[in-house]
């Protein structure tokens, strides 16, 4: 198990389609996660670089792509310092699943960034100030302690807190769950920060026992990777962003247990994002369903989504590169089989699509996709 063939050196000169993408992959994690903490956060922002990195490559020298992902990791990092503000405005679509949100907003775009800006506009401005200066600026405590006149050791206690309901108010902005009553948020935050004492204060177990909101939210506070909550099929109905969120989140989960790396999460997470993408924008209602493999001979994971939607006129012309099924954001289908292993759409006019997509674990070095560059030749 766990054995992989030994992935090609960084030799990117052959013509490899996106092998060279993705094997920028843990640069851009270190540029991220040199920058932040919440690993998360940092699955997010990796995953939106390397979305838009594929959407660019055809704009890009090929030894030019590892310094235009490294900007553009630095540039996401920092977009969620600046974000706040915007994910102000969108924080109700967030928290309501909006069905109605105006035609040229950029929130599919901004999902990811816009989860992690609601959360961080539920803090103080103190609170936000601190932690961004410390976790994206790179600000020690010491420099903080003297700007605020305070000590490094109530820095690095306030930074904690904040850390710990960050957390909180990050799950409760993906998961666009309203905390049923008053108690709920301080209940969490005394779990999220580990506080013992604060949550004997709060009778925390009890709140627990008549509370299944905050009862859901704490097993993933202790846990964030539900080790025994996942079970090896997930199906999630797609009808607005949030639900974008979640069928990646479901398939990530999937896709670990059944063994895969890192890297190869995020790339089954950006293809289930952007078929998901591809549903709430063009076909407004559909389903994921995403099962996890393991067969004498073959392990990995499948990905059905179907929808009702207006269908595709014409497959083959919608799988060509460079055909963009929506503005901003380039990836659509093509990238999506891009990152696969196998990838099939089936569309009838009026009836709906279904796209069948796969990733194996173990399998042999990459062959060269259809050289051409042209469509598929099916
Ligand atoms: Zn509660």
């Amino acid at each position: 198990m766990g054995d992989r063939p030994s992935s090609p050196p960084a030799s990117l000169d052959s013509d490899r389609g996106d092998d060279s993408i993705v094997e920028l992959i843990p640069l851009i994690r270190r540029v991220v996660a040199s920058r932040v903490r919440d690993y998360q956060l940092v699955d997010d922002l990796v995953q939106e670089t390397l979305a838009r990195v594929m959407a660019a490559r055809h704009r890009i020298e090929r030894d030019t792509l590892a310094p235009y992902a490294v900007t553009t990791a630095r540039n996401l990092v920092f977009a969620v310092g600046q974000g706040t503000d915007r994910a102000r405005r969108n924080a109700h679509l967030l928290v309501d699943g909006a069905t109605d949100p105006p035609p040229d907003h950029d929130l599919l775009r901004e999902e990811e960034t816009s989860v992690v800006g609601a959360a961080l506009a539920r803090l103080s401005p103190a609170e936000r100030d601190v932690l961004l200066a410390h976790e994206v600026e790179g600000t020690g405590t010491a420099e903080l302690a003297a700007r605020r006149e305070t000590s490094p050791g109530a820095i690095a206690a306030q930074l904690n807190r904040t850390r710990a309901k960050l957390r909180v108010e990050y799950l409760l902005a993906d998961a666009a769950v309203v905390p049923p009553t008053d108690r709920c948020r301080p209940v969490l935050f005394a779990l999220s920060a580990g506080d013992r004492r604060r949550q004997r204060e709060l009778d925390t177990a009890g709140h627990l026992l008549e509370c299944d909101c905050c009862l859901a939210l704490s097993l993933t506070l202790f846990d964030r990777r539900p080790p025994t909550a996942v079970d090896d099929e997930a199906r999630v109905r797609v009808t607005v962003d949030a639900d974008v969120v979640t069928a990646r989140q479901k398939g990530r989960e999937i896709a670990a247990r059944a063994g895969f790396t890192p890297t190869e999460l995020t790339v089954i997470a950006t293809a289930i994002s952007e078929i998901a993408r591809n549903i709430v924008k063009f076909a407004q209602r559909g389903e994921i369903v995403i099962r996890m493999v393991d067969e004498p001979g073959r392990c990995g994971i499948t990905v059905v989504a179907r929808d009702s939607g207006p269908g595709i006129a014409d497959v083959p012309d919608a799988m060509q590169d460079g055909y963009s099924t929506y503005r901003g954001l380039g990836l659509g289908l093509p990238g999506a089989r891009r990152l696969m292993d196998e990838f099939d759409v089936a569309s009838e006019v009026g009836k709906g699509t279904t796209v069948t997509m796969a990733k194996w674990r173990n399998r042999p070095p990459v062959k060269p996709p259809n050289t051409t560059g042209k469509g598929p030749a099916q």
